[in-house]
């Protein structure tokens, strides 16, 4: 039922893999810098790829790979092996310009405090720290709130778009989540970025109170949209997500995340869905991605890996059964929602560390194909100016 490719990306989601000391020299001597950031739980692994466009985050450093069986091994070129079974991978490498500064106020700060690249994203964070505090998540726990420079967030895409190593052809533009005395201000920095990214972006916000928002933020020239739901069960919610499951209700996240769809349309939507028996019963997750597909959305599914620097750091990660099971029955769920929509995302190097794979059809986009597939045009008719800059 699944191809080899497929089952390895399960196994490796779920219990990780070991590098060969021969693959981590050939790493090392061909990109001259770490194998990964290790800056996200759900990013901080190897990035690697297979020839028929299987894309796999592969933890390696978590106290859970202790005991994987898969390896990554290099003998002129690298590949993954476990017990009979090799596969042959590319790498991606942590980018150059992760290795450069920028001077704001004075003050000294690497380039990746505002800008990451992963596989072919580069995803930008306008708010370093975060309003709100996610059990699962180390941004509100490692980070002091505060705005970062408009002009360096630009600069970061151009840095990205042309790095030597990886370059990035496609924006997010994420969290943290602004107070809302910032939300005017996150609103006048997806405007610019929209408006003078030289490649097409993307945002990731939690839903605003005004329904009408998502036809303004398409109007600026933003291309496709995430609001993550995360967590579907209100109770469980409430322990992990406490300020989101404060914030407009369930309620209101799908009626917003249905005026998304309306502004962008089928396929330009997506939501994210945390799982694994850590963050909620398989049963609520797969309620989840019924309301999304229904309603015309993405959803994304994240198998729950934890980070040991957040109060979850000790709680199991999704096993492999729970991936396989959440991944059949959603890929049955989006099948019979009748609204035409798939797992998300559509970008196949951005799904390296989400349970979705590409199908053949042309609704998910390689990575040698243009994004202006998805409608990732560089819109030039809107007017966003960039204020005036004061330093705290
Ligand atoms: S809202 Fe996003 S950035 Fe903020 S704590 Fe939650 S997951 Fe992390």
């Amino acid at each position: 039922m699944f191809t080899d490719e497929q089952e390895l990306k399960f196994y490796v989601l779920a219990h990780g893999i070991k590098i060969d000391p021969a693959a981590e020299a050939a790493w090392h001597e061909q990109f001259a810098g770490p194998i990964s950031l290790g800056e996200y739980a759900s990013t901080s692994g190897a990035c690697l790829y297979t020839q028929a466009g299987t894309y796999i985050n592969a933890p390696f450093v978590e106290s859970f790979t202790q005991s994987t069986e898969a390896r990554l091994v290099f003998d002129g070129n690298f590949a993954v092996v476990k017990g009979n079974l090799t596969i042959p991978v590319s790498v991606i490498p942590v980018p150059a310009y992760h290795q450069q500064t920028y001077v704001d106020c004075e003050k000294e700060y690497p380039y990746t405090n505002l800008g990451v690249t992963h596989t072919d994203r580069c995803r930008i964070s306008p708010i370093e720290g975060c309003a709100w505090v996610c059990k699962f998540c180390d941004m509100p726990f490692e980070k002091r709130y505060r705005r970062k420079p408009m002009d360096q967030l630009l600069k970061v895409i151009e840095l990205a778009k042309d790095d030597k190593l990886s370059p990035a052809r496609h924006v997010l533009i994420s969290g943290g989540t602004p107070k809302a005395y910032d939300e005017p201000w996150v609103d006048e920095v997806y405007a610019y970025i929209a408006e003078h990214s030289p490649i097409p972006v993307d945002v990731m916000m939690p839903a605003r109170k005004d329904m009408t928002y998502p036809v303004w933020l398409r109007s600026v020239g933003v291309n496709m949209v995430s609001i993550n739901i995360e967590v579907f069960d209100v109770e469980r919610a409430k322990r992990i997500i406490p300020s989101k499951a404060r914030h407009l209700g369930l309620n209101h996240y799908l009626d917003y995340i249905e005026a998304s769809v309306s502004a962008f349309g089928v396929g330009f939507v997506q939501s994210l869905v945390v799982f694994g028996q850590a963050i909620e019963p398989i049963e609520s997750t797969l309620a989840a991605v019924k309301a999304l597909a229904k309603r015309g959305c993405m959803p994304v599914l994240s198998a729950f890996r934890p980070d040991f620097t957040t109060p979850m750091g000790k709680e199991p990660p999704a096993t492999m059964e729970e991936i396989k099971h959440v991944y059949i029955e959603a890929m049955d769920i989006c099948e019979n929602s009748g609204s035409g929509v798939k797992l998300g995302p559509r970008c196949m190097a951005c799904q390296h560390n989400t349970i979705t794979f590409p199908d053949g059809s042309d609704f998910y986009v390689g990575p040698h194909e243009s994004l202006t597939h998805l409608g990732g045009t560089v819109r030039q008719d809107n007017h966003a100016v960039l204020p005036d800059k004061k330093c705290a």
